[in-house]
């Protein structure tokens, strides 16, 4: 199909060299017939005026001239027709004084040339009644098509060669491209823990697998900790549920064996902590579809104000609030970030809180601190990974989720902002630091 194409190309780009080459033909001819009426002309007032001289050549592209009288004799010529028969005895159609022609003649046996001639009747001259013959060789250009199809062959080959060169050269460069392409389709359908061979060269096809292999290990990576997302998932949900129906099937099966209102009220909680899950759970989904509330201009010590007023604590929370910290975004979602935060801390410290907003270097600032036991350093990014419980039975008991915490660090970088558990200042208890752009920084 696409060497049709060239061909069809190619034979359009001769046929369009073959028909400029005919313009320019035809305009080199116009040119000659126009001098050569010029220098007739010229020709024709010096024997009207009487001048019987051999014919002085005018200043034009012409060089041959010839006052020919009726009888056919030559009675003026210029240089170089002086002595030779009349280049020719066209004459004007009847009534008319002008002939234009391209007269062929033969001064010796071995050569003949045409000429480009305008003749111009001239009577009662000089010489009587006479035709005026001005004449130039014909360029041999205009004698045959000769250029012009060469020229169109010539321009078509070329085209052709150049179409059908670069036409390969490019299948040359992309076959690489297409054996990719194939490769990749293989390892999308199949096993994305696949990979391209990398050649070690350094060009550009080189570049191209590594970053598809980079790719294919992020994407990799992405499904497989959703895979491991689901299945903690199910596993959490699996652990309240199975408890709620054993505890319901032993109140049936000996009705009498347990107090009905304590199997109810440990149902019942077994039936919030799935509800609080679900709800984690449908957070952290929404969060990762990119889910926003409508953003609005939030006052942090205000929305720690209030966060603490409704948070009900067992330990004392000592606040250091900066007025006028604002940053922008969605209140409910940074007033559950500061909830999961206030929790923690209450749940772990010993003795008190402290919550503190300020701003730095174009950054609203929130810490919040305990005085528990902490965080090894070592655990301290693990925390935020999903369903992870360092204290797993006690934070079990007490409601804790494992979800807390990835849920507060999905909410900050949805506000670009960033949250990291840090050394303790006082060297005990733990300390978490969430940076947001200020209001004025933030682009959203
Ligand atoms: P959970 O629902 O278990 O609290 P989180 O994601 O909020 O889940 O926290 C994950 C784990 O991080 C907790 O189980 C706990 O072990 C640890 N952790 C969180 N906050 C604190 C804190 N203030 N002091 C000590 N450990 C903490």
């Amino acid at each position: 199909m696409t060497l049709i194409a060239i061909i069809v190309f190619a034979v359009v780009l001769g046929t369009g060299a073959f028909a400029t080459w005919q313009v320019v033909e035809n305009r080199l001819a116009a040119d000659l017939v126009n001098s050569a009426a010029e220098a007739a002309g010229k020709t024709v007032q010096d024997i009207e005026r009487g001048s019987a001289d051999d014919v002085v050549l005018p200043v034009t592209r012409i060089n041959r001239i010839q006052v020919v009288a009726n009888d056919g004799r030559v009675v003026a010529a210029s240089p170089a027709m002086k002595g030779k028969p009349p280049i020719t005895r066209m004459l004007p159609p009847p009534g008319g004084t002008r002939v234009d022609g391209t007269p062929c003649v033969s001064f010796s046996a071995s050569e003949r040339t045409c000429y480009v001639a305008v003749g111009l009747r001239a009577d009662h001259t000089v010489h009587g009644d006479v035709m005026v013959y001005a004449a130039t060789p014909e360029p041999q250009s205009l004698r045959s098509n000769f250029l012009e199809i060469t020229l169109a062959l010539f321009s078509s080959a070329l085209l052709a060669l150049l179409g059908w060169g670069t036409w390969h050269l490019a299948g040359r460069t992309l076959a690489p491209v297409e054996r990719i392409r194939a490769e990749m389709a293989e390892i999308t359908a199949s096993d994305l823990s696949r990979r391209m061979p990398v050649s070690d060269s350094e060009d550009e096809m080189a570049q191209l697998t590594g970053t598809i292999n980079a790719t294919l290990e992020r994407l990799e990576r992405a499904v497989e900790n959703q895979r491991r997302f689901a299945s903690d998932a199910s596993h959490e949900l699996r652990t309240p549920l199975t408890g709620l129906r054993t505890k319901l099937e032993l109140a049936i099966s000996d009705p009498g064996a347990e107090d009905p209102l304590a199997t109810m009220r440990s149902v019942l909680a077994d039936a919030e902590r799935l509800q609080v899950l679900i709800e984690d759970l449908l957070l952290l989904a929404r969060l990762d579809a990119g889910v926003r509330g409508p953003p609005e201009l939030v006052d942090l010590a205000e929305l720690v104000t209030s966060e603490v007023e409704n948070h009900q604590a067992r330990h004392e929370v000592l606040l250091k609030l900066d007025p006028g910290v604002m940053v922008r975004g969605s209140r409910l979602q940074l007033g559950r970030l500061l909830a999961n935060l206030l929790a923690n801390a209450d749940r772990h410290a010993v003795s008190e809180v402290r919550v503190q907003v300020g701003s730095l270097r174009g950054e609203a600032v929130m810490e919040i601190t305990d005085d528990g036991l902490g965080i090894p350093a070592g655990e301290r990014e693990r925390v935020f990974q999903r369903f992870t419980r360092l204290d797993s039975a006690r934070s079990r008991d007490a409601g804790g989720t494992g979800l807390g915490l990835p849920i507060a660090r999905d909410i900050a970088m949805a506000h670009r902002g960033r949250l990291y558990a840090a050394d303790s200042t006082t060297g005990r208890g733990a300390r978490f630091v969430l940076h947001l752009p200020l209001s004025t920084a933030f682009r959203p």
